[in-house]
């Protein structure tokens, strides 16, 4: 599971009532051995959550070895490879790159004024190693203004041209991206005060880890507003800037050199989501996913603590573990019609990156999954507790058959809205925005009694240990997730929607 982001979006889930709950009967297989389920869960647990894996972080040998282990249990509990790549049998490869900033330096100049902007009131950035523009008289690049705008009034005139904007909360990120389109060379906003620039510092300067495909290859300068007024000229700036409210304002060119200069700490790498599958006994009927995130942070205590592991036990080898166990299960029982995709994806942890790799390059049609099942963070609730329904509103068919599994198996829906939170902190959540319906089933969701303790000691602290985890409600979540995905890959049971094209 994923932090929450700084800003949540409002979510309006439509809750759909569930008109009538027919009671079907448990299927006559002979109870399982709960004890046994347990005792297989925490062994992977165990092995996943070992200091030897070093907190599973992607892009160090820990991580690596999360990856080869998922391999091996995904070879012995009869899974067969996913990737549908001859070339690669479990792995399905995730390209990211880390960067960190490290030095910047914006220098401007009017007249024979030239000043080297001190830190306190500029900041520059780049991904790449090293960056570097030039503007204004005699450089051949035009320094333009404009204004609040995107400069999309000028189009194709702004390529190789260093713009200036004005801060506009909220709408900054948007423009900035646009004004890169247009191939502008570098983007300098003047911000309001040193308190902004201050925030910016702050959300920039961290360590980032970012799919190598939506690289920004950007270079980015920051200046305070007074600084740039004082450099300007305080009347020249002052009708700049009511030009710039005006409805007719165009943009212009200023008479002013700029020069501005970044580099960055940079590494590519590569790290696998792992995917494999069960083949279904009726091709072309569709498919079931299954999913979690072998990824943690690796380590995330202060230098000085006596442990900095974050072992992520509960989260996510839980998941993995269940995954794992669920393939087992399916894979021993009667056969499936639709073939169930099981997949550990990479790199959950700094923003669902593993997912979102797997959605831009899926090797089997998103189109075709009927449902997809998110495990994260499933070891922490007792047995007995109620069931967090993640994902709920999205598909009335799978509403309500997840709603009748959860009541034949003696069970009841834990707190929507305590659920409704989390659902853009899971992977799931990449899948959602896919239009494939998805969902996470986790008594860990279910009620704020279990989860909010669970969140104050243990998240994402070298605490979520092996040895603290709970899987009462865990052996109960994976036995609700059997029977469901049974009925789900039956087409006779559960009926593709028309729209679905398998
Ligand atoms: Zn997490």
């Amino acid at each position: 599971m994923s932090r929450a982001p700084a800003s949540w979006l409002a979510l309006l889930l439509a809750s759909l009532v569930l008109a009538a709950c027919v009671r079907a009967p448990v299927e006559s297989t002979p109870a399982p051995d709960r004890d046994d389920i347990a005792a297989r869960l925490q062994a992977d647990i165990d092995t996943l959550a070992d200091d030897a894996m070093a907190g599973r972080k992607p892009g160090t040998a820990g991580g690596r070895s999360a990856y080869a282990f998922i391999e091996r249990r995904m070879g012995e509990v009869g899974l067969v490879s996913g990737t549908n790549d001859p070339g690669s049998y479990w792995r399905l490869p995730v390209d990211l790159l880390a960067t960190e900033p490290q030095s910047g330096q914006l220098v401007l100049g009017q007249g024979r004024r030239r000043v080297v902007v001190p830190d306190s009131d500029a900041a520059v950035y780049t991904p790449r190693r090293r960056a570097l523009a030039f503007g204004g008289p005699g450089t051949g690049v035009p320094v333009v203004f404009v204004g609040f705008g995107d400069g999309s009034v000028l189009g194709d005139a702004l390529a190789g041209a260093v713009v200036v904007m004005l801060a506009d909360s909220g709408r900054d990120a948007a423009r900035r991206e646009a004004l890169f389109r247009q191939r502008a060379t570098a983007v300098l906003t003047v911000l309001p005060d040193a308190p902004a620039l201050a925030r910016l510092r702050a959300a920039e300067e961290r360590p980032r880890l970012q799919l190598a495909s939506e690289e920004q290859d950007h270079l980015a300068a920051w200046i305070t507003e007074a600084a740039f007024a004082d450099l300007l000229g305080a009347r020249r700036w002052k009708s700049l800037k009511a030009d710039a409210q005006e409805a007719s304002f165009a943009p212009l060119e200023l008479n002013l050199s700029v020069s501005i200069e970044a580099t960055s700490d940079r590494r590519e790498f590569q790290s696998e989501n792992v995917i494999g599958m069960i083949p279904g006994s009726v091709p072309g009927s569709g498919a079931v996913l299954v999913l979690g995130h072998w990824d943690h942070l690796g380590e995330c205590a202060p230098p000085e603590a006596p442990d900095r592991i974050c072992n992520g036990a509960a989260d996510n080898a839980s998941g993995i573990a269940m995954m794992l166990e669920l393939a087992r299960r399916l894979k021993a029982g009667p056969p499936l019609a639709r073939d169930i995709y099981f997949l550990a994806t990479t790199a959950e942890e700094p923003g669902l990156l593993g997912i979102r790799s797997f959605v831009k390059d899926p090797p089997v049609a998103l189109s075709g999954i009927v449902a997809a099942f998110n495990l994260d963070m499933m070891a922490v609730a007792p047995e007995g507790s109620a069931v967090g329904f993640i994902g709920r509103g999205q598909d009335p068919a799978l509403d309500a058959a997840i709603l009748a599994a959860i009541a034949r198996r003696g069970r009841k829906v834990g707190d929507q809205s305590l659920a409704d939170s989390f659902l853009q902190r899971q992977d799931g959540w990449a899948l959602v925005q896919a239009g494939v319906p998805t969902v996470l089933l986790s008594a860990t969701y279910g009620t704020r009694s279990v989860l909010d303790p669970f969140l104050a000691t243990r998240y994402h602290k070298p605490s979520d240990e092996a040895a603290a985890v709970e899987l009462g409600a865990a052996t109960e979540d994976l036995l609700l997730h059997e029977d469901l995905i049974r009925q789900i890959a039956d087409p006779a049971r559960y009926p593709a929607k028309d729209s679905a094209r398998p």
